[in-house]
């Protein structure tokens, strides 16, 4: 078989990976961008993004797609027509959810380059690890889940996340401000910190190229859940979503969907999202004081049959949970309101 074979009717610059229509295809000239759409697992999301950029006989993967037998092949084909040699390819993740490093390992064994950010390593040794399931279920307690669904909940989300040390991935690290190369372009490092404590986006510019990771997605808002105490996701996501809205970005690359609009106007629109709900919040509480994060969790207006929770999926359930209490967290943390911890453990809430 020849690597003509692979082609088949989606055009010179496109080709597919498999038998269902899942494809690699050429989405930006300059730099010369490559976007292959891989299976995704488990969420309402279609495909999570993996990007090639390539210039001068090197390559630069921007994320791994998630850990499938299928994916596997995929992301390899994809490389092999692109005529990439691992050797001289480097694989960045933007964060350490597990559909952005699953093919990690495929990839550092080919012999490329894994990096990640600082952030990203400190993420991991953090998120990917049983101490921290415990720490989710303790947290929901404290928010007046019971016990059998913040078991429940913690255990269908907390192993989401790579751990490259404890996997055995060969990597290295890069910080904040610093470049990556990849032929003539130099790809700069920056923090976007919301989704996750860590996540970095790379920069291009010259073009205005941002591969984003999940910092904003145009398909849907990306989930922003609990970290830690004193710790405020939601305010973190808002700084970032303004920045990248400042940043004045042409050509948006994400790990889910494609650009569909201009950048700084979703970035914007996303942010404004997000403090409609945290006003929901405040206002439920101003009218109701008194009343935990899981009393609460109804009142912010998701768009989710809160009639039939219990038949609602567990990692559905976990997105609403965890993002309700990002935005407890951030109400608190601006100072909006207050949380009282009853003698049973659970938090409460009062208007400030
Ligand atoms: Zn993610
Ligand atoms: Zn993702």
């Amino acid at each position: 078989m020849t690597s003509e074979d692979w082609g088949c009717g989606c055009g010179p610059d496109c080709f597919t990976l498999d038998g269902d229509g899942f494809t690699c295809r050429r989405v930006l000239d300059a730099p010369e961008v490559w976007r292959v759409e891989l299976l995704m697992h488990d969420t309402f999301l279609p495909s999570v993004n993996a990007f090639v950029v390539l210039d001068g006989g090197e390559a630069l993967v921007v994320d791994a797609g998630t850990p499938d037998e299928f994916n596997d092949t995929r992301l390899m084909r994809a490389l092999v027509r692109l005529e990439v040699d691992p050797g001289r390819a480097t694989l960045f993740c933007t964060h350490s959810h597990i559909d952005h490093t699953g093919l990690a390992r495929e990839l550092a064994l080919a012999g490329a380059r894994v990096v990640v950010p600082e952030g990203v390593l400190s993420d991991m040794r953090r998120f990917a690890v049983p101490s921290w399931r415990d720490e989710m279920v303790a947290r929901m307690r404290g928010e007046g889940v019971s016990a059998a669904e913040a078991r429940e909940l913690a255990d269908v989300i907390w192993d989401h996340t790579s751990n490259f040390e404890l996997e055995g991935v060969g990597f290295s690290t890069v910080a904040p401000g610093s470049t990556l190369r990849c032929g003539r372009w130099e790809l700069e490092v920056v923090p976007t910190p919301g989704h996750t404590p860590g996540q970095c986006a790379l920069w291009e510019p010259v073009t205005g190229t941002a591969f984003l990771g999940d910092a904003v997605l145009f398909l849907c808002s990306t989930c922003i859940g609990f970290w830690g105490d004193g710790e405020d996701p939601i305010g973190e996501q808002l700084s970032t979503l303004r920045r990248l809205a400042g940043m004045g970005i042409s050509h948006a690359f994400m790990g889910h969907g494609l650009q569909d609009g201009d950048v700084a106007e979703r970035c914007l629109a996303n942010a404004a999202h997000h403090e409609r709900r945290s006003a929901r919040a405040l206002a439920a509480i101003e009218a109701t004081p008194g009343l935990c994060g899981a009393e609460l969790v109804p009142a912010m207006d998701w768009h989710a049959p809160f009639d039939r929770w219990s038949e609602t999926p567990a990692l559905t359930r976990w997105f609403l949970v965890s993002e309700s209490v990002a935005h407890l967290d951030h109400l608190v943390l601006t100072g909006a309101v207050r949380r009282v911890r009853g003698a049973d453990g659970v938090s409460r809430y009062l208007p400030a």
